[in-house]
């Protein structure tokens, strides 16, 4: 398939990411064929220098993939069984699930109806004695207003872990996403921003002690062979993974600033589009869209009609976690969170991704006009 054909427009194009890659990742792969340095190796050390470096933290520690990254935050930073942590609802359920695994209590909260990220008000009201910590979420790649949460946090000795997993290279007031709270975990799922070809991800940091308890708790509590001081766990990030991911960090900017590209486009052109709304970026936040979400009240209508045109929409997320299976038990019922709730039943994903043409554009705003 011509990957610059509008007759299949996939949301999301891995193939012509690869093949950008395909000859740095392949001899990379013979290096560690040859040397069989499969745990561990030069690669995934490199990768941790580079990216720490890349998006400007102190520390960076691969793990295998993001839900763990985001639990070994918080394990590191001494949240435990009953404590409560409090997330935004409309997230992937990863950032529930590593707040579960743990024995903590995810306590959900609204958004903000402009940018669908955590509602520093909703937050507050949320508190109580034993919040232990706070997870914003960098959703669809621009930064939560963390800064806004500092002084709640502070108040009640919370700690700030950031879900980085949709935000590679993001920036707010001119800090990294990744770099605003106490410690961050992200996802290189091959998806995102930065995607590996199979799952990875990273906790970064500027604390060198949360970095070091992250080290110890992702390599089976141990830092020196057969020596465990505690009960951890093994999330490593696969040397094969590294790789592939030192082959697209080199990129990552670039691809970043062609998603910029491509959105600012969007926005021209679906501007004179009635009955939908263009996503924005807040106030101080460089955004490197990982997702291009719209608003229309025929999303539904929307999301046949498009996937009948070959074109791959989707929407992210279609259940707020209060009304998953997975949280019935905290009894939460429809009206809990109408912000998010709205925001579920309107949200439209189109394709977006660094190699996207003008003419693919341009054909899912034609298509979109003639459905809305
Ligand atoms: C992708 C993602 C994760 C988890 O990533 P995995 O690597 O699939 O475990 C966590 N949070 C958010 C917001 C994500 O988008």
């Amino acid at each position: 398939m011509d990957a610059s054909s509008t007759t299949n427009i996939p949301l999301v194009d891995l193939a012509s990411q690869h093949a950008e890659v395909e000859s740095d990742v392949l001899s990379g792969l013979e290096d560690v064929f040859a040397t069989t340095a499969f745990i561990g190796g030069t690669a995934v050390g490199q990768f941790e220098g580079a990216y720490a470096e890349w998006l400007g933290v102190a520390h960076c520690v691969g793990v295998a993939n993001g839900t763990e990254a985001l639990e070994l935050a918080l394990r590191a930073t001494g949240v435990d069984a009953g404590s409560e942590v409090i997330i935004p609802v409309n997230t992937f359920i990863a950032t529930a699930e590593a707040v579960v695994r743990i024995g903590a209590i995810p306590v959900f909260v609204d958004v903000d109806p402009a940018h669908l990220l955590i509602d520093p008000a909703k937050v507050a009201e949320a508190v109580t004695d034993r919040t232990r910590a706070i997870v914003p979420v960098h959703l669809f790649g621009q930064a939560a207003p963390v800064e806004q949460l500092q002084d709640i946090a502070a108040s009640c000795g919370a700690t700030i872990i950031e879900d980085a997993a949709q935000a590679q290279g993001a920036t707010r007031n001119g800090r990294p996403a990744g770099g605003l709270g106490a410690v961050a975990g992200t996802s290189f799922y091959p998806g995102k921003n930065l995607g590996a070809a199979g799952d990875a991800g990273a906790v970064t940091t500027n604390d060198p002690e949360i970095a070091k308890r992250v080290r110890l708790l992702g390599a089976h509590g141990s830092a020196t062979k057969y020596v465990h001081d505690v009960v951890g766990f093994n999330s490593r990030l696969d040397t094969i993974q590294a790789v592939v991911l030192n082959a697209k960090l080199r990129r990552l900017s670039a691809w970043n600033g062609l998603r910029q590209e491509a959105a600012a486009r969007y926005a021209e052109m679906l501007g004179d589009v009635p009955g939908i709304s263009v996503p924005t970026s807040a106030e101080g936040n460089e955004d490197v869209w990982h997702l291009y979400v719209i608003r229309t009240a025929a999303r539904d209508r929307a999301l046949a009609g498009l996937s009948e045109a070959g074109i791959g929409a989707g929407i992210h997320y279609p259940t707020p976690l209060h009304l998953t299976g997975a949280f019935a038990q905290l009894g939460l019922a429809e009206g809990a969170f109408p912000v998010a709730e709205r925001a579920a039943r309107e949200i439209l994903s189109l394709p977006l991704y660094p190699h996207i043409t003008i003419a693919q554009q341009k054909f899912v705003v034609e298509t979109l006009r003639a459905l809305v």
